[in-house]
């Protein structure tokens, strides 16, 4: 889960990384009062939206008046802003964020993230701030230094030097980016992040070390536990189709192609996306249906499918292993019936039953065509598709 700025700051801040002051405004009334209690001489006014290059894109705005401020919120509420990341359609912002202006010497960039090859978290370091890191990362790799942390002994002084080191930080800068990393990585750990990004961490002309940006995505299998993590979900920021299927406990994932995929098991959800691009094609989503692939279960997955307009034909490739084929294909037959299926169907089956459930899809009257392994069933739904365009 991913939440935006403001929040990341505010829970970042009760550790005690330091960020600039500020506060929220859903209005530009609610603007004017925060940047008045701030009291500026300058301001900066940050759309609020899950996704960063926010700068790039007209959604960062240091300004220098109150009335400037207002003018600011007044433009950027509401405004649908288009980031490198949000992709062309952009994102509608609904809150902004008025934080106190710094006076900037240097950007650095700093982040902290779980290394899958090892288990351990990460913190990587750059003084190419402010800029994609990716990019970095690419063009000069000798500018980031990754130091990863034994779980055993957490977070030392020599993680923080080292790292403080390679930012190119002197005198007082070092205690306080020390302290500063410690901090972070406590609330890593604390509330289970996955991770955390201050890009730009810099050094003001004052020589103070600040957190200026923060994005902190969580581990969504430990939500359960961090109840005031999971409040600050904003609903406006996901994908209404990716929401519905949650609803469901259905995996889905909407991507670019046109064969929609219903699938049981995340690591057949992937083998059969990979099998379609193999057949030429492109899957429309990941889906997976879970273990107990139940009627109501397919019905619903089945709707989340069709209301993607990419959709030209569906794959399904059930294996029957808790559940039986034949229950499956009962499943898949009422569910196309409900729906009124209008795009061609191809059904594997695998597993227990599965004569008597292709013999329930054959006899069912609709238009499924059945396959018999995961190969055929990827050539007939691509070929399919060709066909009906
Ligand atoms: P994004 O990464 O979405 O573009 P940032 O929060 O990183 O948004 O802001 C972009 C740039 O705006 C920063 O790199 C910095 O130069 C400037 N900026 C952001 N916040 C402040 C601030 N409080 N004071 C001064 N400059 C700021
Ligand atoms: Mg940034």
């Amino acid at each position: 889960m991913n939440i935006h700025e403001y929040q990341a700051k505010s829970l970042l801040a009760k550790y005690g990384v330091a960020v600039p002051k500020g506060g929220v405004a859903y209005t530009v009334d609610e603007a004017a009062k925060v940047a008045t209690e701030l009291g500026g001489p300058v301001w900066v006014v940050k759309a609020q939206i899950h996704a960063g290059g926010r700068g790039k894109g007209g959604g960062v705005k240091v300004v220098k008046s109150i009335d400037d401020v207002k003018t600011e919120a007044k433009r950027m509420i509401g405004m649908t802003l288009v980031t490198p990341q949000t992709g062309p359609e952009g994102k509608e912002v609904k809150r902004i964020w008025i934080e106190e202006g710094s006076d900037i010497a240097r950007e650095l960039y700093f982040s902290a993230l779980v290394d899958r090859a090892t288990g351990w978290v990460s913190f990587i370091a750059s003084t190419e701030g402010g800029m994609n890191i990716e990019e970095v990362a690419h063009d000069t790799p000798e500018k980031i230094l990754t130091v990863a942390i034994d779980p055993a002994t957490g977070f030392q002084q020599c993680h923080g030097r080292k790292l403080a080191y390679a930012l190119q930080l002197e005198g007082a800068q070092v205690s306080s980016f020390v302290k500063l990393a410690g901090s972070l990585y406590k609330a890593f750990q604390d509330l289970d992040m996955s991770l955390v990004e201050i890009n730009p961490l810099v050094v003001t002309k004052q020589g103070n070390v600040i957190a200026l940006d923060a994005k902190v995505n969580f581990d969504d299998n430990a939500l359960f536990r961090h109840k005031d993590v999971a409040e600050l979900r904003d609903p406006d920021e996901e994908d209404p189709m990716e929401r519905e299927a949650a609803k469901h406990e259905l995996s889905y994932i909407k991507l670019d192609g046109k064969i929609g995929c219903m699938v049981n098991g995340a690591g057949l959800a992937m083998a059969t996306m990979d099998i379609i691009k193999l057949y030429g094609s492109e899957p429309a989503n990941f889906l997976d249906v879970g273990g107990g692939a139940t009627r109501e279960r397919v019905t619903e997955a089945f709707k989340i499918i069709l209301s993607d307009p990419n959709v030209e034909g569906i794959l399904v490739n059930i294996f029957g292993g808790i559940m039986r084929c034949d229950v499956i294909a009962e499943g898949v037959v009422a569910a196309a019936r409900e729906v009124s299926l209008n795009v061609p169907l191809v059904v594997r089956l695998a597993g227990t039953n599965v004569e008597l459930g292709k013999k329930i899809l054959a006899e069912s009257g609709l238009p499924i065509t059945s396959a018999d392994d995961l190969a055929d069933a990827a050539a007939k739904v691509v070929a399919a598709v060709k066909e009906a365009a």
